[in-house]
């Protein structure tokens, strides 16, 4: 048990070797998280760029309900910060190193103009989770892409600029500097102790239960140890995995499973929070990357960031990871 003394814990994440802070002291109540309400966006569809039906003109990949209307699509990103193209042009400047901001930019749309993925059944989330596969393998086959980040922004807050729920897979030809250290953490941990990190974690957090919310035969919902802001849920395939896009369709059952719980929980017991969810999984630039291990993580707006935490680049989370567990556990 973790001796409960001083007002705040420094906690060390296994993998990044990062400090974050926990307020113990001034821990609030589980609820308290879910009083602030936020602003709903109140565009209506009749102006909503997704709800307008030359859009699936557009449509690079479609899944469809049974009723033979669709259901989900993927499509380019109408405002991309990167442009097509084949050829990165490497070159120099003095000392310095650029190349083209190449890359490709899709955006995943679901039907409905409110529904989000935390209210959705199971065969719904699947056809969600295939999408982000199809386009995954698709879009890996391009030499220069070494990287290609999933990611789902849900409220303003959260960064969504359209209301409408929808995510975004962005392929380019670098990798994202957070992941790239959990490559190296992962790779040094695995060095030093012939074990996979994320492993080895999971492992300890399923003995010691107090930080998972929920599991089934091929997956585990949790808050991390050392979370990175108040309610971070994380959801880890507890076999060593190294590529979502592997992911075969029976393991995929249980990590839609293991989704819906988390995104529900999340739902209910924060009442609709503005949140963030991103998959981190090994790059495909097949360097082999595998002592990695892929996992969705899911990042709730529970707090803003001000002059500390930006200054610093550490939240101080106001609930400790336990009870943030505990109280999502608990949710049905
Ligand atoms: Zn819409
Ligand atoms: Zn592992």
């Amino acid at each position: 048990m973790i001796k409960k003394k001083s007002l705040s814990e420094l906690r060390m994440d296994l993998v990044s070797g990062d400090w974050v802070i926990i307020a113990t002291g001034r821990a609030r109540r589980p609820e308290a998280f879910a009083e602030k309400k936020r602003n709903k966006e109140a565009v209506s569809s009749k102006y909503c760029p997704f709800c307008q039906p030359k859009i699936l003109d557009k449509a690079v990949l479609k899944y469809d309900q049974s009723d033979g209307s669709w259901f989900v699509f993927s499509m380019p990103n109408d405002f991309p910060a990167f442009s097509k193209g084949d050829k990165l042009n490497e070159r120099k400047e003095g000392p310095n190193r650029i190349m083209d901001g190449i890359g490709y930019q899709e955006v995943v749309v679901t039907a409905d103009h409110e529904k989000q993925i935390a209210q959705f059944s199971k065969k719904e989330i699947k056809m969600v989770v295939d999408t982000y596969q199809g386009r995954y393998l698709n879009l890996m086959r391009n030499d220069f892409v070494k990287y290609i980040s999933i990611f789902h922004n849900h409220g303003e807050e959260a960064g969504a600029s359209i209301a409408h729920p929808h995510s975004q897979i962005i392929a380019i030809p670098v990798l994202d500097p957070d992941l790239k250290g959990s490559l190296d953490g992962a790779e040094n941990y695995y060095r030093n102790n012939g074990k996979c990190v994320y492993c080895t974690m999971i492992d300890w957090e399923i003995k010691d239960g107090r930080r998972v919310i929920y599991k089934n035969d091929k997956f585990v919902v949790l808050c991390p140890f050392a979370s990175q802001v108040s309610f971070e849920v994380r959801v880890y395939p507890k076999d060593h995995k190294a590529y979502f896009e592997e992911i075969t369709e029976k393991e995929k059952e249980f990590f839609v499973d293991a989704l819906q719980q988390a995104l529900s929980r999340v739902y209910k017991g924060l009442k609709d929070p503005a949140y963030n969810f991103y998959i981190h999984t090994a790059p495909c630039d097949k360097q082999g990357y595998e002592r990695y291990h892929w996992h969705l993580n899911i990042l709730p707006k529970t707090s803003v960031w001000a002059g500390f935490e930006l200054g610093a680049g550490i939240e101080i989370s106001t609930i400790e990871p336990e009870k943030a567990a505990e109280f999502l556990r608990k949710i049905k």
